[in-house]
Formats: structure tokens, sequence, C-alpha cells
């Protein structure tokens, strides 16, 4: 599942991932992770070399707990302090480095290990697994896409960030090939997963649900 920035990737994925019985995997957390270490080991972001040694150096595990993954830096899991306006921004910096996204790959397609997955971020269909036939693309108006990091109590520029995001040479943010678009303004969650198990069904999947819709 790829798509802009609070195109409502992550509510979606986490509920497909439920309704389906699969692994979630958030793979923004764990570009935040990198851009949180950044920032409080006092690497500047926008240092190419600096974020490409950090990311070799640091000391990291993956570990799937109640089928979400996680990835630990020095055994501790920061997934609460990921979602400030200044690490948002310092990720967007450390994600156009290529060395860094080599080796996020590498890590995010060690995920399988843990079985089936819903892997949601910018780059899943069309280089971290270009060989699934299950691609999603997703997105929504920008004016409701702010509104919607409003109110979470969140207030920073997502066009800027998504042109970054769009525009970086290595693995920018595109729609995969033969992936299947979804414009979700003004559409719930469970709508936008009936789209994607329709999908996945008429791609001959076998889908069982394993919990209510
Ligand atoms: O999805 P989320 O907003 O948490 O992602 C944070 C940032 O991480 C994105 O703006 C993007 O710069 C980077 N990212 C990426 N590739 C991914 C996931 C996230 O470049 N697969």
């Amino acid at each position: 599942m790829d798509g802009t920035s609070a195109s409502g990737k992550s509510t979606t994925s986490k509920h497909l991932a439920k309704l389906l019985g699969f692994v979630y995997v958030d793979t923004g957390a764990m570009y935040r992770t990198l851009g949180w270490y950044c920032l409080r080991h006092k690497i500047d972001p926008a240092n190419e070399k600096a974020a490409a040694t950090a990311c070799r150096k640091w000391k990291t595990t993956l570990e799937c707990v109640d089928k979400q993954v996680n990835l630990l830096v020095d055994g501790v899991n920061p997934a609460r302090e990921l979602r400030t306006p200044e690490v948002s921004s310092a990720t967007s910096l450390i994600a156009a480095v290529p060395k860094v996204r080599d080796w996020m790959k590498k890590k995010q397609r060690e995920c399988i290990q843990f079985g089936d997955l819903v892997m949601e971020g910018r780059d899943i269909g069309t280089n971290v697994f270009p060989e699934t036939d299950f691609k999603y693309y997703l997105d929504a108006h920008l004016e409701e896409r702010t509104k919607r990091r409003a109110a979470e109590g969140i207030h920073e520029n997502l066009a800027a960030r998504d042109q970054r995001d769009s525009q970086r040479a290595a693995a920018p943010l595109m729609i995969a090939l033969g992936a299947k678009v979804i414009n979700n303004s003004g559409m719930t969650i469970p709508a936008t997963c009936d789209i994607i198990i329709a999908d996945m069904q008429a791609k001959g999947a076998k889908v069982e649900l394993v919990a209510a819709k």
C-alpha cells in the first residue's frame, strides 16, 4: 500500500491486516525511527553521508508483537516520539538518501519472516516488493488530508512533504505499474478495504476473512 501523506494508508492497512489475519508493517515508522535517531544524536539529517553512516552503525532489531512489526533501536521502540513535525521533516530528508533506502528495503523484505504482510509506505509496490500482484495506491484531496492530520493535533505542510517524497531521485513516491488507485476522499475505512478485497479476489486471491468487517 503506497500513497500520499495522510491518505489513510495506516488506518486502512491496519484494518485490512486485521480482516485478513496478516501482519501489519508501517515502513514510514522505520524511516521515522532513523529520523528520530539522527535528531537525538545531533546528526544533521540534511547531511547524506552522516545519515548513511548512522544507518550503517545503529543497533536495531525487528520484532513482531500482536501482528505488528516494530523496529527497535538500542532495544527501544520510540513509537510515541515519531509523529512530531520535526521528526517528519528530518525523515523526508534522510529518506532521500540512496544508502538509507537500500538498508530499509533489506529490512522491510526481512519482514516476510513474520508471515503474510500488509505493508504500507511510499515505494512498496515500486521498489520493496515489486513482485506482488496486490498493489494499492491511496490518495485523497489535500484539504481532507490536512483536516485529518489537524484532527490528530498535527499541523504540517503535507503538500511540501509529498513534493519532496515524489521528486527525490531514489525510489520516489509514484503509482506502481498495475497498482489500483483509490481516492478515498469522503470514504470510510471499511469501504476502502472492501474495494481492496474485491480487487484481490478479482486477481484470483482466495480471501478468507478472519475478523468481522
Ligand atoms: O508514512 P509516514 O508519513 O509515516 O512516512 C514518513 C516519511 O518517511 C515519508 O514522508 C517519506 O519521506 C518516508 N518514507 C519513504 N518510504 C517509505 C515510507 C516512508 O520514503 N516506504
